[in-house]
C-alpha cells in the first residue's frame, strides 16, 4: 500500500457531478465508496470544460469510423471535434501525473471502446473511443484505463485495480531514481504477478532485466515498461493463477507438512476446480508464508496487491 493516495483521472459524471447533457450524473458506487479510499480521483468533464453548458443538446460521432466528427445530434452545425481533441491534449499532458483513468462508456467524448459512430447508412458495426479519450490514450498508451461499466466484470475489476497499483509504483517509486539494480528489484517483486498473466511474458522481461547493465538505461526502461504494461492488460486465467499458487506452495515444502499441507493443497485444488474463489488459497498461503516464508517471497506483490478488505479476489 502507498501512504498517499494514488491520482486517478475519472469522468466527472461518475463521481456524481451533475454534468451530463440532461443535468444528471452516473454516480459509481465502486469508485466513490470503495476505490476512493486509496485513489485520489481527479474529476474531468471534457464537454463542460470546452464550454458546452448543462443541460445541452447531445453530441454524437458522425462520419467515417477512422476520423469521425463530434457534432450536435439535433444541430449538426455544432461541431466540437477540434475542441475535444485539444482538451484531450491538455489533459493528456496532465495525465502523465496520473496512475490510472476511469471513463464513462458510450460517450462521444469519454467512451474508450463503446462509442457508436453514425454513418449515412445508420450506425457503424464497430465501436470506438470518443474524441477526448482517443487523444488521452494516444498520449498515454501505457496508462491503465478502463470504462467504469466494464469494472462490473469481477476479473476486469480486479486486474484493473492491480494494474493501477503497479503503474503507480513504477511511476512514483521506480522512475525517479531508476537504475539497473532498482529495475531488478522491481522485477523481482512482481515475479508472480507477471507469471499469473503469462509465463512467456515473465521470461521475456527476465531476459530484458538480465541485460540491465549492458543496455542504455532509457532504452531498457522503455522496452520493459511497454512489454509489462501492455502484457498485463488481459486478466490472468484460472489455470495461470493455479500455477502460481503451486509455485508459492513450493516455498513451504520444508516447513509445512502433514495435514496442514494437505489443507493448503486442497484449497488450491478447490480453486482450480472453481469451487472456491482465489482469496481462499491466497489467504491460507499468506498465513503460512508470513510465518515460514522468506523476505523474498513475502515481498511479492501477488500476495498483497491492494487492500484485502476491498474483496476483489472474493469474486474471481
Ligand atoms: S461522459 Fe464525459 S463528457 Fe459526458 S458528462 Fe460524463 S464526464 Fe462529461
Amino acid at each position: 500500500m502507498t501512504a498517499t493516495k494514488i491520482p486517478v483521472g475519472i469522468s466527472a459524471c461518475l463521481m456524481g457531478d451533475e454534468v451530463r447533457y440532461n443535468g444528471g450524473h452516473k454516480r459509481s458506487l465502486l469508485c466513490l465508496d470503495t476505490l476512493s479510499e486509496a485513489f485520489d480521483f481527479q474529476k474531468i468533464c471534457p464537454e463542460v470544460a470546452i464550454g458546452l453548458g448543462v443541460p445541452r443538446q447531445t453530441i454524437r460521432l458522425v462520419g467515417s469510423f477512422e476520423a469521425p466528427r463530434a457534432q450536435g445530434s439535433q444541430d449538426a452545425t455544432v461541431d466540437v471535434t477540434e475542441a475535444l481533441a485539444q482538451y484531450g491534449q491538455q489533459i493528456g499532458q496532465q495525465a502523465q501525473a496520473f496512475s490510472g483513468y476511469i471513463l464513462m462508456k458510450d460517450s462521444p467524448s469519454c467512451g474508450l471502446t463503446s462509442t457508436k459512430v453514425y454513418t449515412e447508412n445508420g450506425v457503424h458495426p464497430r465501436k470506438r473511443a470518443g474524441i477526448f479519450a482517443e487523444v488521452l490514450l494516444a498520449l498515454n498508451p501505457l496508462l491503465p484505463m478502463e470504462e467504469e461499466a466494464r469494472l462490473n466484470d469481477a476479473k476486469l475489476r480486479e486486474n484493473f485495480v492491480a494494474r493501477v497499483f503497479i503503474y503507480h509504483d513504477w511511476r512514483v517509486n521506480l522512475l525517479p531514481t531508476a537504475s539497473p539494480a532498482a529495475l531488478v528489484d522491481f522485477h523481482t517483486r512482481y515475479k508472480y504477478f507477471v507469471m499469473a498473466h503469462s509465463q512467456a511474458l515473465y521470461k521475456q522481461l527476465g531476459q530484458l532485466v538480465a541485460k540491465a547493465g549492458s543496455l542504455p538505461l532509457n532504452e531498457l526502461l522503455n522496452t520493459y515498461s511497454r512489454e509489462l504494461f501492455l502484457g498485463i492488460v488481459k486478466p490472468p486465467s484460472r489455470r495461470n493463477h493455479t500455477n502460481v499458487l503451486y509455485h508459492l506452495l513450493g516455498y513451504l515444502k520444508q516447513t509445512v507438512g502433514g495435514e496442514l499441507r494437505q489443507d493448503l493443497l486442497e484449497s488450491v485444488e478447490n480453486y482450480r476446480q472453481g469451487t472456491v474463489p482465489l482469496i481462499v488459497p491466497v489467504t491460507l498461503l499468506n498465513h503460512y508464508l508470513a510465518h515460514y516464508g522468506s523476505d523474498y517471497i513475502n515481498r511479492q506483490f501477488y500476495l498483497n496487491p491492494y487492500p484485502a478488505r476491498w474483496g476483489l479476489r472474493n469474486a474471481i
